[in-house]
C-alpha cells in the first residue's frame, strides 16, 4: 500500500498541475477470506472513549501502546471512508492524527472493524477544555494547531520534509468540533481526528456524487447553509467553508476558557448551551442559527483583555452567515502568526493540567 500511495503525491510542478489529470483513488486493501478469523494484532487495555460510531480503547499493538476505535457492521461505511482518507493523504502532517493502521474481523452481522491510531494520554480537547482553564501560550497554540491541521487538510499541496511541494487531494472534514480535536500536549499542541465523516473534494467528481454529501456533521456545529439544505455543492470551496463555520465556535469555545488576570473562568459551556441546552434538534438549531441568526456571545472580558479583543473579529468572520465571507483556514493561521509578538514565552503553564480521567468517554 506504501509503494501505491507514493503515486498519489505527484511531485508538484507547472505540468502537472491540479485539473489537468486525474488522480486515482487507491483500491480498497483486499483482504483474503482465512484474515478474517485471524486473532488480531492488537490487545485492548481500557476504553477511553465513547464517540458518534464506535469505542475507543487504549490498546497495545506491536508492544506499543496505541488508540483502536472498534465499530460495528452498522458503521462499516464510516471505517472505510476514515481508513481511505488517511491511506491517501498518508504523510504525517503533525496536527493530523496519526494513523498506523486499519483491521476488519469476522462475517456478515458479527463483522468489526478497527482504526488503529497514535495514543493521545491527554484525549479530547473537549475533555480537557472541561477540566482545565487556559494560558494565552495555550490558547494560542490550540487555535494554531487546529487551524494548521485544517489548512493542511483543505489544501491541494503540502512540502514534504526534503522542502518539496508535493500535490494532494483537498478534503473536508465536515465534523470539526472539540471531541473530534485530541490535545498532544500541556502547551495546547492538538491533532485533528477522527475522519470518518470527511470528504475528499475531488475536483472532477460528478455533481451527482457531491450532491448527495451536503447535510452532515453534528447539529450545533452545523453551518447556517448545511442546517437549511442550501450549501452550493457544485462548488467545492463550499465544504472548507463549512469547516470554517465549525471551527470559528472551536476558537471561541477555546478563548472562553482562557484565564486573563484575575478575571473568573466560567465553567466549560459548548457553544449555544444556553440557547438550545444538551442535545439540539435540526430545527432547533436552524431556528436559532438561521431564522434569527445568533452566534454565541462575548462576555466583558473579551473587550477588555487585550489578547481577546483581537481575536473577536477573527471569530466573527469565520461564522459569517455568508460562507464566502468566512476566512480560510490559511488566513487564521496568518492572523494568528500577526499576534505571535503578544504570545508569552514558551511552557509557562497558568494553571494545573490533568489529564481527563481514565475511561471519561462523551458521546457528543
Ligand atoms: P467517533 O468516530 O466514534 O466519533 P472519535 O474518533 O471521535 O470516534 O473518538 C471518540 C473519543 O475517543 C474522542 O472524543 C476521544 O475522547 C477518544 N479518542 C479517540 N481517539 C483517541 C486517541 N487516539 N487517543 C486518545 N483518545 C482518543
Ligand atoms: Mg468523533
Ligand atoms: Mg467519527
Amino acid at each position: 500500500i506504501a509503494c501505491t500511495l507514493v503515486c498519489y503525491c505527484r511531485k508538484y510542478s507547472s505540468n502537472s498541475r491540479r485539473h489537468s489529470h486525474q488522480i486515482q483513488f487507491p483500491a480498497a486493501p483486499n483482504i483474503e477470506l482465512d484474515e478474517r478469523s485471524a486473532p488480531l494484532p492488537f490487545q485492548l487495555l481500557q476504553p477511553i472513549g465513547n464517540g458518534r460510531f464506535g469505542s475507543v480503547w487504549k490498546a497495545l499493538y506491536n508492544n506499543e501502546t496505541v488508540a483502536v476505535k472498534a465499530l460495528s457492521l452498522h458503521h462499516k461505511l464510516s471505517w472505510q471512508n476514515e481508513r481511505d482518507i488517511h491511506l491517501l493523504d498518508s504523510t504525517p502532517h503533525e496536527n493530523i492524527l496519526k494513523f498506523i493502521s486499519s483491521e476488519s474481523r469476522g462475517r456478515g452481522s458479527s463483522s468489526e472493524y478497527f482504526i488503529i491510531t497514535e495514543y493521545l494520554p491527554l484525549g479530547s480537547l473537549h475533555q480537557f477544555l472541561r477540566h482545565n482553564t487556559l494560558s494565552w501560550e495555550q490558547a494560542w497554540n490550540i487555535m494554531y494547531s487546529i487551524a494548521s491541521g485544517i489548512t493542511h487538510l483543505h489544501s491541494n499541496s503540502y512540502y514534504n520534509s526534503n522542502g518539496l511541494l508535493l500535490e494532494k487531494y483537498s478534503i473536508a472534514h465536515r465534523d470539526i468540533k472539540p471531541s473530534n480535536i485530541l490535545v498532544k500536549s500541556v502547551s495546547g499542541h492538538c491533532v485533528v481526528a477522527d475522519l470518518g465523516l470527511a470528504f475528499i473534494l475531488d475536483p472532477a467528481a460528478d455533481d451527482r456524487k457531491l450532491a448527495v454529501s451536503g447535510q452532515v456533521g453534528t447539529y450545533r456545529y452545523m453551518s447556517p447553509e448545511a442546517l437549511d439544505a442550501r450549501v452550493n455543492l457544485r462548488d467545492i470551496e463550499s465544504f472548507k467553508q463549512i469547516d470554517m463555520y465549525a471551527l470559528s465556535l472551536v476558537l471561541w469555545e477555546v478563548c472562553m476558557r482562557y484565564q486573563s488576570d484575575d478575571v473568573p473562568v466560567p465553567p466549560y459551556q459548548s457553544p449555544f448551551f444556553d440557547m438550545v441546552g444538551e442535545k439540539p434538534t435540526l430545527e432547533q438549531m436552524k431556528e436559532i442559527v438561521v431564522n434569527a441568526n445568533k452566534r454565541p456571545g462575548f462576555t466583558g472580558v473579551w473587550y477588555s483583555d487585550k489578547n481577546l479583543k483581537r481575536i473577536i473579529k477573527l471569530i466573527k468572520e469565520g461564522w459569517d452567515e455568508d460562507p464566502e465571507a468566512r476566512l480560510t483556514a490559511a488566513n487564521i493561521k496568518i492572523q494568528l502568526e500577526s499576534l505571535i509578538g503578544m504570545r508569552p514565552k514558551l511552557d509557562s503553564l497558568s494553571s494545573p493540567l490533568s489529564p481527563p480521567p481514565e475511561g471519561e468517554g462523551v458521546f457528543l
